[in-house]
């Protein structure tokens, strides 16, 4: 896998995983319960969830576009997540920096 799939990929699951915790926290939780878990459900379980979650999280809100290497969402004091597009160069989520420079070529050229 070239790198800049496994950048994205690694983004995409930390994304994904962030969107889904409160669904996966409280199926997961549930689910240990009615199972009688209750070890795992009320001390091994929310553990190894904090321990996910965090390094998600700030995974994300800190992560470094490929193409300028500043803050993805982070731009000054804002912090713009909607958009899913960087704050400074405007690399969408996902889409080849390369490719971008090449487009951004063209444009100049025109
Ligand atoms: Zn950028």
């Amino acid at each position: 896998m070239a790198p800049m799939q496994k950048i994205w990929r690694w983004y995409w699951i930390r994304l994904w995983f962030l969107l889904l915790s409160p669904v996966l926290w409280i199926g997961c939780g549930v689910l240990l319960e009615r199972t009688g878990h209750l070890t795992l459900a009320h001390s091994v379980f929310p553990a190894l969830f904090a321990a996910a979650l965090f390094p998600a999280f700030f995974g994300v809100l800190f992560f470094r576009c490929p193409r300028c290497k500043r803050q993805f969402y982070i731009r000054g004091r804002e912090t713009i997540v909607f958009q899913n597009r960087c704050q400074s160069c405007g690399l969408r989520a996902g889409e080849s920096p390369e490719r971008d420079d090449q487009s951004e070529a063209l444009t100049k050229r025109d």
